[in-house]
């Protein structure tokens, strides 16, 4: 777990220029699962992204900000609210924003916040509610993109069934341009996910490139749970057999299959097609 003890109280604003300095230490260990795992907290970068999730009330533990952008209005707004919610504030030099984040031209402002689960029990679709199940994701940016995706498309949230990779490591969150702070995240076993799915409303569709449906021939009113695989092996035939349809999205050329956030992408736009409009 960091320690904060090194952060001045709520209130006040601590000035940070040494890179051995504990807590910037801790924000930097975030990226490694472990300790992300033991602290429940995780970090995310960028000035926008990190107001957006103050004011829609996330919990920040940390703000941190470059000297040179303390003036700025967004930065003032977002260091009073986290202040008066019991966060600590850090403004601190370029050098340790580059620490932080490992990037040569950091971005200016790091959130360092609580991570969230929706508990199974909390996972109720609305009448054409669409969820999206991924099994065994391994890269963090298909993870990132799909939970994007899924936001863009006014889905309710994402199910992350057995070992699928953190969403909350870095780049999982840098994909997300912010999603991550929008979109229900759910965690199960594959038990779990089995036994729980018996008791959803609605459809579950699984991808399979041996899938004997087209894609755009099923009837997607009514509450939608969208089944992706692995990017290697793809949906394990235990779980393929828990879907009331398996479908197959079409190809002409020579590509084995699509990418995994592609193909997600390709799903979820035809799912949601009637309700989407400009
Ligand atoms: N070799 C894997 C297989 O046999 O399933 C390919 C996996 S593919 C790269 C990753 C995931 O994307 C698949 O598990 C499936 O969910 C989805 N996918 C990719 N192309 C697809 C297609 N043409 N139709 C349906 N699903 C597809």
């Amino acid at each position: 777990m960091p320690d904060h003890s090194s952060i001045a109280a709520p209130g006040s604003v601590k000035t940070v220029t040494s890179l051995t300095n504990p807590t910037i230490k801790d924000i930097r260990g975030l990226a490694l699962p472990k300790n992300r795992k033991e602290s429940g907290l995780f970090v995310t970068e960028g000035m926008k992204l990190v107001a957006d999730a103050v004011e829609e009330d996330w919990p920040i533990k940390i703000l941190v900000y470059g000297a040179k952008v303390a003036d700025h209005p967004v930065v003032r707004r977002v260091a009073t609210t986290a202040h008066a919610r019991g966060g600590d504030v850090l403004e601190v030099s370029e050098a340790v924003l580059a620490k932080i984040t490992r990037r040569e031209n950091p971005q200016m402002v790091v959130g360092v916040f609580e991570q969230k689960l929706t508990p199974k029990s909390d996972i109720k679709p609305g009448p054409t509610g669409v969820w999206v199940a991924l099994e065994g994701i391994k890269d963090p940016g298909n993870l990132g993109t799909i939970i994007r995706t899924a936001d863009a498309v006014g889905a309710e949230g994402v199910i992350l069934v057995g070992d699928t990779v953190d969403p909350f490591g870095v780049e999982a969150v840098r994909a997300t341009m912010g999603s991550i702070f929008h979109m229900k995240l759910a965690r199960m076993s594959v038990a779990e996910f089995k036994e729980w799915r018996k008791g959803w409303p609605g459809i579950v569709v699984g991808t399979h490139l041996s899938g004997k449906s087209d894609y755009r021939t099923i009837d997607y009113d009514r509450p939608v749970m969208l089944f992706m695989g692995n990017e290697q092996s793809g949906l394990p035939e235990d779980l393929a057999a828990t879907c009331d349809h398996l479908v197959k999205i079409p190809q002409a050329g020579r590509a084995d299959s699509l990418n995994l956030a592609i193909a997600t992408g390709v799903m979820l736009y035809e799912i949601r097609r009637d309700r989407l409009k400009l």
